[in-house]
């Protein structure tokens, strides 16, 4: 599934709106719509890719760019100290409901371990 199919490849098109907080030329990100911190953002790749298990060698630099990213979206959220939380879910067993891959980053509250 991609483009017109893909709610987050839509996003990245500017066909659904999102609150977007940060752009590159390899990812976007934006809050996530029932957020479950007071900080819930979500961090994609502009390119589709459905699950980690697609992902390829020669895609190190992109997925490595999600974590730059969080890290920077974190400081900005004021969440460097308290710490925080970067989760990337991987099929339905896990909890994936939109297949396109995205880093889940989580903060503002007190995150329990292990999560469900
Ligand atoms: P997953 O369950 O796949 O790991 O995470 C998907 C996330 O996307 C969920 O946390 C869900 O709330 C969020 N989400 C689903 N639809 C939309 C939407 O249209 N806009 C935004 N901003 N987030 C969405
Ligand atoms: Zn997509």
């Amino acid at each position: 599934m991609s483009g017109q199919d893909c709610l987050f490849c839509r996003i990245v098109d500017g066909e659904i709106p999102a609150d977007v907080i940060h752009e590159s030329d390899s990812a976007i990100a934006f809050r996530d719509i029932n957020p479950q911190a007071p900080t819930h953002v979500l961090i994609i790749p502009r390119r589709h890719i459905s699950t980690i298990n697609d992902l390829n060698a020669g895609d190190e630099e992109l997925v490595g760019s999600l974590h730059l990213a969080a890290k920077e979206i974190a400081q900005q959220e004021g969440l460097t100290d308290d710490g925080y939380r970067v989760v990337m879910n991987c099929g339905e067993g896990a909890g994936q409901s939109v297949f396109h891959i995205h880093l889940h980053l989580l903060g503002g509250r007190l995150l329990n371990w292990p999560p469900g």
